[in-house]
């Protein structure tokens, strides 16, 4: 009988986990609550408009990152992304200067939209979306798993045993559902806060006159913006995301959109934008992990047959994501 594994959450770390995991024989059914894959890797979209409000861009450094970054390449759903970027010092933005480390830098984006790369993975699963899971049942050594509600076949789907759940959630959304099963783990979890980061889409009529595509920023309360149109495969309306520093974001967390959109696009315009035709923002409340782990990438139980993948338990951001649930996949099958 062919091992039948849980995978909670379609972003990367979610996605890539399950992809493995189908590669070496088992059966996988990944679960999300959201409408839609890719988890922070995300983009919003209009009409004839769109905007990554999530991750920016991805850099590979990684030998097996960087092997697969080549299959997302010829499959033609990431690119290089070549902005002209500048530090600004948000006291004096007109002492622009380019950026002093960006020589080697190389950046990649998802074509046409920075979830591609996870749709086109996801393309292959057995996936079950606008599913929250709200709790993981132990029964004869089995898994169940409850959902929300509102979630649709919920008697079905919480009747199905699977042999082994994997967990590619940040660590505030994982500890509820460990606690009651693995107490290490959920310590683990505990001590592993992630920050939050208010991202605002600006839309223009006219091509914003700034001498770079994309920005680093001291001093907040912005710490990122980029004219989101420059990336490759993009529609051609002028269109920037602004992201707030960290402390920014937890001072405002509570602040509705429209008072955080207004905000981010003041900064945006002291630092020389200009008015957009509208605003709107989006409140990450997980968005990156303090500190990224120095761990071996996931956590794995082999006696509970419970694991734990994603950004926060690998070096972070996409390429620490996907590393992180290849990881857990070659933990549950017993290859690493
Ligand atoms: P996620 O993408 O968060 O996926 C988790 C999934 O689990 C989500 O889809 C969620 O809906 C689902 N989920 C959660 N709880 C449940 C539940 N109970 N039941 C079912 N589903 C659930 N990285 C970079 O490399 N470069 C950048 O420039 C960059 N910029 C960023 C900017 C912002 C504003 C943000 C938010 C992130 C940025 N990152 C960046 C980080 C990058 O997006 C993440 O490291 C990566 O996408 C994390 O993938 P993941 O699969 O670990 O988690």
């Amino acid at each position: 009988n062919t091992p039948h594994i849980a995978v909670i959450g379609a972003g990367l770390a979610g996605v890539s986990c399950a992809s493995q995991l189908e590669q070496l024989g088992m059966r996988v059914t990944v679960f999300d609550k959201s409408r839609g894959t890719g988890g922070r890797m995300s983009t919003r979209r209009g009409d004839q408009w769109q905007a990554d409000h999530g991750a920016q861009y991805f850099t590979a450094r990684d030998p097996l990152f960087s092997k697969e970054l080549l299959r997302w390449q010829q499959a033609g759903v990431a690119s290089a992304w070549q902005p002209a970027v500048a530090v600004l010092d948000a006291q004096n933005p007109d002492a622009a200067r380019r950026h002093d480390n960006d020589s080697g830098t190389v950046r990649f984006v998802g074509v046409p939209r920075m979830s591609s790369p996870v749709r086109w993975l996801a393309d292959e699963l057995q996936l079950t979306l606008s599913a929250r899971v709200n709790a993981l049942i132990r029964r004869e050594n089995r898994w169940r798993l409850c959902f929300d509600d509102s979630v649709e076949d919920r008697a079905r789907l919480e009747n199905i045993d699977f042999d082994a759940v994997a967990l590619a959630i940040p660590p505030e959304q994982a500890v509820a559902l460990i606690r009651p099963h693995a107490a290490a783990f959920a310590a683990q979890c505990d001590t592993r806060a992630m920050r939050p980061c208010w991202a605002a889409m600006l839309r223009f009529d006219a091509r914003v006159a700034l001498p770079f595509d994309a920005a680093f920023i001291n001093d907040g309360p912005l710490r990122w913006i980029a004219r989101d149109n420059h990336k490759p495969g993009r529609p051609s309306q002028e269109t920037w995301v602004l992201h707030a520093t960290a402390a920014w974001s937890e001072q405002h967390l509570e602040s509705s959109a429209d008072e955080a959109s207004q905000a981010l696009t003041d900064a945006f315009k002291a630092l020389g934008g200009t008015t957009p035709t509208t605003a709107t923002a989006h409140r990450w409340r997980y968005a990156e992990p303090t500190t990224p782990a120095q761990s071996q990438g996931c956590l794995w139980d082999a006696a509970l047959n419970l694991g734990l993948c994603g950004d926060w338990l690998s070096a972070g951001r996409v390429e620490g994501a996907w590393l992180s649930g290849r990881a857990l996949a070659r933990s549950i099958t017993s290859l690493e």
